[in-house]
């Protein structure tokens, strides 16, 4: 990678930057009284920014730091981790291996966290679970860790179900015991679901308003619902169309802005 060098600031430099532009600049960036200028090859610069130096440096390699900086994801009796940092794991907590890529929901974002704690909670032995919206297939895939009998995930994101395939064979979890789907409930559904034990959905407020019907049509009767993907100034939103369709025991728990509401049935 060619960067040039040049000393000064965008705003001090402000009537020359063109000048790099017209040289053949493919970017420019300032860093601490520098202006870093990329260039695919040495180009003859105007005698106003020949004060600069070239250097040639190595390629950033992005997606490699990202990897590098990812850190494992304590959500309750569930640590998140990638495929390379399973060592990392406590003794005595599940391991939920994710692998970064296309899909939402490595375990990063408060809300999953939550929703994988709040699953930790439940006792899960031999239930049916549906997750709404999987993505990475991450709820479905720790609802099987944590001993569900089947759990499901659906998506209308055609994108997350190979993915998420994927991720529940990294984990080793039986094809029998989990299974993902292209679909959603109510009007982007084309069949109905079948009834489920436990049923927990990443989303976002408006939508969990629209599908307050179909949640409840679905779960079974006293089963825990699971909500999350709601940002704290839109909670009265989701608890009332809850309370509209007949759920109890609205409990809620916050991280940063984002809100998690359990109810039952
Ligand atoms: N479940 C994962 C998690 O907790 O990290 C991913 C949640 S991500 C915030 C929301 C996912 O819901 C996306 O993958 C998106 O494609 C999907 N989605 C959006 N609208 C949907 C709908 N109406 N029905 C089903 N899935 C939907």
């Amino acid at each position: 990678m060619l960067v040039y060098h040049l000393p000064g600031t965008f705003e001090t430099r402000e009537a020359q930057l063109d000048l790099l532009w017209e040289a053949g600049a493919t970017g420019l960036e300032e860093r601490a009284g520098t202006i870093r200028v990329y260039f695919d090859d040495r180009a003859d610069l105007a005698p106003e920014v020949s004060d600069g130096e070239w250097r040639q440096e190595a390629d950033q390699d992005w997606l490699a730091e990202f990897k590098a900086n990812l850190r494992p994801v304590h959500a309750g009796r569930v640590t998140i981790v990638p495929p390379w940092l399973t060592g990392e794991v406590p003794a005595g907590q599940v391991a939920l291996i994710i692998e970064p890529g296309m899909a939402f929901g490595t375990g990063h974002h408060a809300t999953t966290r939550m929703a994988v704690e709040a699953l930790g909670e439940l006792e899960l032995s031999g239930r049916t679970v549906l997750d709404v919206g999987t993505g990475s297939g991450v709820l479905a895939i720790a609802a099987a860790l944590l001993g569900a009998g089947h759990a499901r995930g659906l998506d209308i994101d055609p994108i997350t179900i190979p993915i998420a395939w994927e991720n529940a064979e990294i984990n080793g979890v039986p094809q029998g015991r989990v299974s993902f789907a292209e679909g959603s409930l109510g009007l982007d559904s084309d069949a109905p679901e079948p009834a489920c034990d436990v049923l927990v959905a990443n989303l976002y407020a408006e939508l969990h308003d629209l599908l307050a019907g179909e949640y409840a049509v679905t779960l079974r009767p006293g089963g825990p619902l699971i909500l999350t993907g709601i940002l704290g100034s839109k909670l009265a939103l989701v608890s009332e169309a809850l309370e509209r369709e007949g759920f109890s025991q609205l409990q809620v728990r916050q991280d940063g802005e984002w809100v998690l509401l359990t109810a039952r049935a």
